[in-house]
């Protein structure tokens, strides 16, 4: 099969139809985006999940009757194109290979490299070229990249706007950043692209001697309740001043407090051993605790030194226990048999000593047990929300301990007891420059306030209220909202637009590309040269997006004519707002997020984004996608040898929204033979009428409307995984099982049953593999193209629920002899089969009615059905009951309903029909008889084991 030459031949035609060139008109509009690629390297197959999530999404939108608009964009801003165009100049050999074979760009153009712009631009068309390829029903009118002129005019006005509303401030605020590039760090400059997010600790201040002991703690509030601090014996200490102070840390906090605004110079070291056994001052309490040695404290985390709080902290319980167990070992520490726990928060469902109640829990043996975090984390997330202060602390005293949390701290940083201490929450995070990220605290920046309350509580309100698939992300983004702060969104280098009112400053990549799908309804407008930048003062964005001023002045203003510039604005007003927006899942924690942000602030409610839909990522062979692994298959290099809809399938089916798919070589061939023989198989059929529907004709229609009717709901539901196993799978069982039907019986008549069936299935299948289901289409003979086909509709009144029903029994039932004949491994000579004796089919049917209202006691079954006249012969053959009620619960619950529905099917008539299907499959000839029937053939007693759509069968 040349898939190469199919797909070109369609492209052309979607081309010549200009079917995916979308304007307003008076249907109703889907405008559904993907974040736009930013064009430093190649496509690969993972990058191709989230478009064709998207893309499938934007046609079946299209096939429903909405005018979908599908656009995109590229996103050139930023440092890394900036950092490569570096490394080509210094001839870094590996980036250079990497280009060469991996991304095979011919030598000449690496020779441009030099430029930066020229890298962008040409990865620019390189995946523009394959988004064309994959068959991506994308409007390119509406193409721009992020430093054309009108789209800085855009990003300026977004900042003025922003700043008018007091949400960019200038400021002091800690960032991820890199001490090698001197810059701040975002997911697009992290190797893995990491979002750098850190967390905010209580420094609190111990002193022993004339030295200052600081702990890192999440929760200062739990100082009443410290009983002792401890040190890792193992490790050296430095001894730096840090201002005028000298504190004792590991070398892994000296070096994250360099960062923290702080002058430091080292002095000395220490063991833990030497500090072992001292005390220490507790700030704001009148005492000494010792120091003792853990094993669990480790250098990376916070000071190196941890304050002890064992009534609410497992780890420190567990650590104090383990130590007076060993107590032989440290004959110095005998004073540690005195230190008991502090208990200073009191929560319901906790005892005295919370800490001891979820070791117990928990069953933890030593402070080693991998349980004590599951254990920290129940109690902390416990106590913050319901826990209280108790009278021994002080002025604190039955404050909740999430009021406490913030007053000791501020209380403790005023009096010159505590510090601040920010720590990545991942490490070790690297910067594309090969340097470890840090978190600096960076002064007098310019900042997004993502910290401003008010701003928080809408975008909460909002998360809550939108559509967010799958729905289990929603949480996600709550939480993301909660721990977001403060943004730097100027860099000194990289492309990208220069800050309005502060000019040595660079505007970074994740602050210019939050609102921009509004300007997709722009872009046509400049890509036609109808305007420019000299047209776009702050005025004409007001009056576009914000409908602010008058007609006649504006247009006089950028220099427009009326006419156009309305034309602009209604077009915005039709097309906004963003009906759905796709995504990876990696761009939850900054992206996606900021993108809500933004529209809030900017944009009012109606233009506020409805749908977020959330993928996971791709893995190759089972294993994560990298350079360092070796397995990243450029997607045109995929399409050359697959084909475009066997990557879309490949992809696709193998995972649910949030899972991560799997590419494999096996499944792409798989299902590049199953399209292949599809398309054999459309060439067969022809359009036709059946005078008389015969019951397998009317039972393939019924599961056809049972097809279109899930098949809808999962896409609706973007579960596309399932939508593509009833299409191609289940469906095809069922055709497979339609044709042995009739083939049987020697019909020739049913073709035209086929046609339509296959046509409908081919239109449904379109919006996942388009050029296979154009090819499909047209060889079935259908008209037009079925990329504008109408998405088939669904009607409950056509689903023949008896035919569906008697075909199913008779698959049952020949299943059950290819079994039987398989176990036993006799040559059958003859086949009987026995339907039941009427009063067990009474009995089914009362059966059937109590299990489908929820009863299933056995016991309670029997009495009625004995008490009844019609069923008393029940007494006979109690097991038929219990065996019964098996059957129908190990059906569905749609089974079962139907079958009630229903009522009695007539199994002996049905049942005759085998004798076709038998004498295909085993060439012999079968016999029918009811359990009742006086002259039956029953040498075996068969007959009494049968039961409602269980017939006993005798081979011969
Ligand atoms: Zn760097």
């Amino acid at each position: 099969m040349e898939w190469t030459s199919l797909e070109e031949k369609w492209r052309q035609r979607w081309e010549e139809e200009k079917y995916f060139e979308t304007d307003p008109n008076s249907n109703k509009k889907f405008f559904v985006t993907v974040a736009y690629p930013y064009p430093n390297s190649p496509q690969h197959v993972g990058h191709g999940r989230t478009y064709t999530l998207a893309d499938v999404h934007a046609r079946f939108m299209r096939m429903l009757g909405y005018n979908v608009l599908f656009p995109m964009g590229f996103h050139y801003t930023g440092t890394p194109i900036l950092g490569m165009a570096r490394r080509v100049q210094d001839n870094d050999t590996k980036l250079l290979e990497t280009f060469r074979t991996l991304y095979k760009v011919p030598e000449d153009k690496i020779k441009e490299f030099v430029e930066p712009i020229k890298i962008a631009d040409y990865f620019h068309q390189e995946i523009k070229a394959g988004m064309i390829e994959m068959g991506y029903s994308i409007d390119w009118r509406r193409e721009f990249t992020t430093i054309d002129p009108v789209y800085s005019k855009f990003i300026e006005w977004q900042f003025g706007k922003l700043k008018e509303k007091n949400l960019i401030i200038q400021g002091t605020h800690p960032v991820g950043w890199c001490p090698k590039d001197q810059n701040p760090v975002s997911q697009h400059d992290t190797q893995g692209d990491v979002e750098p997010s850190f967390t905010e600790y209580t420094i609190i201040k111990f002193r022993y001697d004339k030295y200052v002991i600081p702990t890192a703690t999440l929760r200062p509030e739990t100082i009443f309740g410290v009983t002792n601090i401890w040190v890792n014996p193992e490790f050296v200490y430095e001894i730096i001043q840090v201002d005028n102070e000298t504190w004792i840390v590991t070398s892994e906090c000296a070096r994250k407090l360099e960062f923290h605004n702080k002058t430091i110079t080292r002095l000395g070291n220490m063991t833990g051993k030497d500090l072992v056994g001292k005390k220490v001052q507790v700030p704001e309490r009148n005492d000494q605790v010792l120091i003792l040695p853990a094993s669990f404290v480790k250098s990376g985390n916070g000071t190196g030194i941890v304050m002890s709080v064992p009534a609410h902290a497992p780890f420190d319980y567990q650590a104090l226990e383990d130590l007076k167990k060993d107590i032989t070992k440290y004959p110095n520490l005998s004073e540690i048999q005195d230190v008991k726990a502090i208990p200073i928060i009191q929560t319901e469902g906790y005892g005295q000593i919370p800490s001891l109640d979820a070791i117990t829990k928990f069953q933890i043996e030593d402070q080693n047990s991998p349980k004590l975090e599951e254990a920290t984390k129940e109690i902390y997330s416990k106590e913050f929300y319901g826990g209280r202060l108790t009278q021994n602390t002080g002025k604190f005293a039955n404050k909740t301990v999430s009021e406490a949390k913030e007053e000791v701290k501020k209380w403790m940083l005023q009096g010159k007891n505590a510090d601040i201490l920010y720590e990545l929450n991942e490490t070790p995070i690297r910067c594309r420059c090969g340097a470890e990220c840090v978190v600096k605290i960076l002064s007098n920046q310019w900042f997004l306030n993502y910290s401003d309350p008010e701003w928080k509580a809408k975008v909460h309100s909002w998360i809550n209220e939108m559509k967010i698939l799958p729905e289990e992300i929603r949480n996600e983004f709550n939480n993301v909202v909660d721990w977001l702060r403060e943004r730097a969104c100027a860099r000194q280098h990289g492309l990208g637009t220069k800050l309005p009112w502060d000019k040595n400053w660079i505007i970074e990549s994740l602050s210019d590309s939050v609102i921009y799908m509004a300007y997709y309804t722009i872009a046509k407008y400049v890509n036609n040269k109808e305007i420019t930048s000299e047209n776009t003062p702050d005025v004409f964005f007001d009056y576009i997006f914000l409908n602010k001023g008058s007609l006649e002045s504006i247009a006089s203003q950028c220099k427009i004519a009326p006419e156009l510039l309305e034309k602009i604005k209604n077009e915005f007003q039709y097309f906004y707002p963003v009906n759905a927006r796709h995504s990876g899942r990696d761009l939850v924690p900054n992206h996606l997020t900021f993108f809500i942000f933004n529209h809030i602030a900017i944009f009012p409610k109606q233009y506020w984004p409805e749908e977020i839909v959330v993928n996971g990522s791709v893995l190759m062979d089972g294993k994560k996608m990298s350079k360092s692994e070796g397995n990243i298959i450029p997607l045109r290099d995929a399409i050359r040898n697959h084909g475009a809809d066997s990557i879309r399938l490949a992809i696709l089916i193998s995972a649910e929204l949030l899972q991560d798919a799997d590419f494999n070589q096996e499944a792409v061939k798989g299902i590049k033979n199953k399209l292949e023989n599809m398309l054999e198989e459309c060439s067969k059929y022809q359009s036709g009428n059946i005078v008389k529907l015969e019951q397998e004709d009317k039972w393939i229609k019924s599961k056809m409307e049972q097809l279109v009717h899930k098949t809808t709901f999962s896409i609706q539901k973007m579960r596309l995984r399932e939508a593509l196993h009833f299409i191609l799978y289940e469906f095809e069982s069922d055709l497979q099982w339609y044709t042995k039907r009739a083939l049987a019986k020697k019909r020739n008549d049913f073709s035209g049953i086929l046609h339509e069936v296959s046509s409908i299935r081919v239109s449904m299948m379109s919006p996942f593999a388009p050029y296979a289901s154009e090819e499909m289409w047209s060889r079935l003979g259908n008209a037009g193209i079925v990329s504008k086909s109408t998405w088939p509709d669904y009607h409950e009144n056509m689903i023949d629920f008896e035919s569906i029903q008697s075909e199913n029994l008779l698959k049952n039932t020949i299943e059950d002899i290819k079994n039987i004949i398989k176990v036993t491994k006799i040559t059958p000579k003859k086949i009987t089969i026995y339907t039941s004796a009427q009063w067990k089919v009474k009995a089914y049917q009362k059966i059937l009615s109590k299990v489908v209202s929820g009863e299933v006691n056995i016991g309670a079954i029997i009495r009625s059905l004995i008490a009844d006249k019609e069923t008393e012969e029940i007494k006979k053959d109690p097991d038929f009951v219990k065996k019964t009620v098996n059957d129908i619960l190990s059906e569905s619950q749609e089974e079962r309903e139907s079958k009630n529905r229903i009522g009695l099917i007539d199994e002996k008539k049905i049942l005759s029909e085998l004798d076709s299907l038998v004498q295909a499959e085993f060439g012999i000839t079968s016999q029918v008889f009811s359990e009742s029937d006086q002259d039956k053939y029953d040498p075996k007693n068969k007959s009494r084991t049968s039961r409602p759509y269980k017939p006993a069968i005798l081979i011969e």
